[in-house]
């Protein structure tokens, strides 16, 4: 039996994983896609929120601000790419200067290091091509840009390696309660667990709902996206938000850890846990905001559109509690932004509670808390030298828009949670993120994909199940369209 099994692994699920595998227990995590990360996770802004924007007092405002900090260290710790750029909230007129002020104080209510405001002088001074029309700026240092996946990845990766089961294609389609723990069945499969962490996302009330008596609902809230191109990535060097609406924290432009310019979010409420689809409406309202901050974005320079959707729910803050109906079974719900941030903070609440249900916590005498990564394009011409020469894999380069190597490729196959499709690839490594968007590399991934696993060519997928690349008659040796 496990001593807790964690329903869900994109960030908070990977977060809960990795600081539980500290201590001597018997972790599962079941999560229902073929890879880890494939929810909200993997598609959202980015950002390491300074903190600034919860209402103090709140769950969010406080696990915001320890998140940011412990962000940081764990990035450096499991290599990570992130970057401290910090960032900035334009006024465009009195009233913004208003909100902008409140935001200032709630930043110090919060404990938000180094916030200062900011005339229009100092801004532009700061970010030449932000546009003339503004009148000032909140500048928060802390804030920062992560690799969210990868963040995610590297937490769940290092739980395993410390001993957490992960089960991938294991949705959680019903709940039993035994005397003194729970049976959490995946179809035919059953995991038994003495405390349950419900960290399943836009799905938490529905999982809830599986064993425990309605206590909240999530409002899914969707969110879309331009990537640009990596020569749109200079245009700003932190994150540039507009004042903030009831809605979200509005529009922002900002650079991505791998040199690119992410532009977005809008907020479209009503659509479907799982609707990720773009709308052109959505698309244009995205630009047009957009370009009130930074006048210059080129979009034709766009890469990929993509959506995001928030797990809102009717509460103002985060759900962070165990249910009043099942005893020891803790729900991590409403996580929308700044979710990504607060994930690593969430986890520590997390094991507050589990701690007071008479969850006994022994620390790992020897807890690994490091992951090495090969980043070839990184290296200096000395050090690729010497890898190619001890593994010439490293010598062939297979994404040719962001230079991964095929060593880094078989590296990713071979790590501790083992990626099966050409996005699990991307995901780990970053083949297919650049300007042709996998085109060019995306077969040659699924040859390696092939090669490394013993698989048939034509089973390894593009990402979720039945998402096959080639189709057809299949022959020996090869595919007949
Ligand atoms: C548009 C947008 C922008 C955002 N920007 C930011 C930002 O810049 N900074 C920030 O801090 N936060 C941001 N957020 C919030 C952040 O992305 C989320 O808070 C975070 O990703 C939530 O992680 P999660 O693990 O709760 O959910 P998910 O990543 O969705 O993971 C839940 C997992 O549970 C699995 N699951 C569901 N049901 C079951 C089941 N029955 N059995 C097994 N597994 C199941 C799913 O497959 C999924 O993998 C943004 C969110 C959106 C939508």
């Amino acid at each position: 039996m496990y001593d807790v099994a964690i329903i869900g692994c994109g960030i908070i699920g990977a977060a809960t994983a990795y600081e539980l595998s500290r201590y001597d227990l018997k972790i599962a995590v079941l999560e229902k896609e073929n890879d880890i990360a494939d929810g909200t996770t993997k598609a959202n802004s980015a950002i390491v929120h300074a903190g600034y924007d919860p209402e103090p007092g709140t769950a969010m405002a406080r696990l915001n601000v320890l998140g940011n900090s412990m962000i940081e260290e764990i990035a450096k710790k499991l290599s990570v790419h992130y970057e401290k750029c910090g960032s900035l909230v334009l006024a465009f007129n009195e009233d913004d200067l208003h909100v902008i002020y409140r935001l200032y104080r709630q930043g110090v209510i919060n404990g938000v290091p180094g916030i200062q405001v900011l005339n229009a002088r100092q801004t532009l001074d700061m970010e030449p091509n932000l546009s003339t029309e503004i009148k000032g700026a909140l500048y928060a240092p802390s804030g920062a840009i992560v690799n969210p996946w990868e963040l995610c990845i590297a937490m769940a990766d290092t739980a395993k390696r410390n001993g957490a089961d992960f089960f991938l294609n294991s949705r959680v389609d019903r709940i039993e309660r035994t005397g003194t723990a729970y049976r959490l069945y995946c179809g035919d499969k059953m995991y038994e667990a003495a405390r349950v962490v419900n960290a399943a996302g836009l799905h938490s009330d529905d999982v809830h709902n599986l064993i425990a008596d309605p206590e909240f609902r999530i409002i899914p809230s969707k969110g879309q996206y331009y990537l640009l191109d990596k020569s749109q990535g200079g245009l700003v060097s932190k994150v540039i938000f507009q004042c903030p609406s009831k809605v979200g924290k509005g529009v922002l432009v900002s650079p991505t850890v791998h040199g690119n310019l992410i532009v977005g979010p809008d907020a479209v409420e009503g659509t479907g846990d799982d609707d990720v689809s773009t709308t052109q409406a959505g698309l244009d309202f995205v630009r047009e905001t957009a370009v009130r901050s930074v006048p210059g974005i080129n979009f034709r320079e766009s890469i990929r559109n993509f959506a995001g959707v928030r797990a809102q729910s009717e509460r103002k803050d985060f759900i962070i509690e165990e249910s009043k109906t099942a005893r020891g079974f803790i729900s991590l719900a409403g996580i929308k932004s700044p979710g990504l941030t607060s994930a690593p903070a969430i986890a520590l609440e997390c094991i507050k509670i589990l701690q007071s249900t008479g969850v006994f916590l022994k620390k790992k005498e020897n807890f690994i808390d490091e992951r090495k990564k090969v980043n070839f394009k990184a290296l200096s011409p000395d050090e690729k030298e010497a890898l190619i020469e001890k593994n010439p894999l490293y010598g062939r380069v297979i994404c040719r828009c962001e230079t991964v190597t095929e060593g880094e490729i078989v590296d990713a196959i071979h790590s501790p949670i083992t990626p099966r499709t050409v996005d699990a690839i991307k995901k780990r490594c970053n083949a297919g993120m650049g300007r042709c968007q996998g085109g060019f590399c995306g077969p040659r991934v699924q040859e390696i994909l092939a090669r490394e696993l013993g698989l048939p060519l034509e089973e390894v997928l593009l990402n979720k199940q039945g998402t096959y690349i080639l189709t057809g008659e299949t022959k020996k040796g090869g595919v007949r369209q």
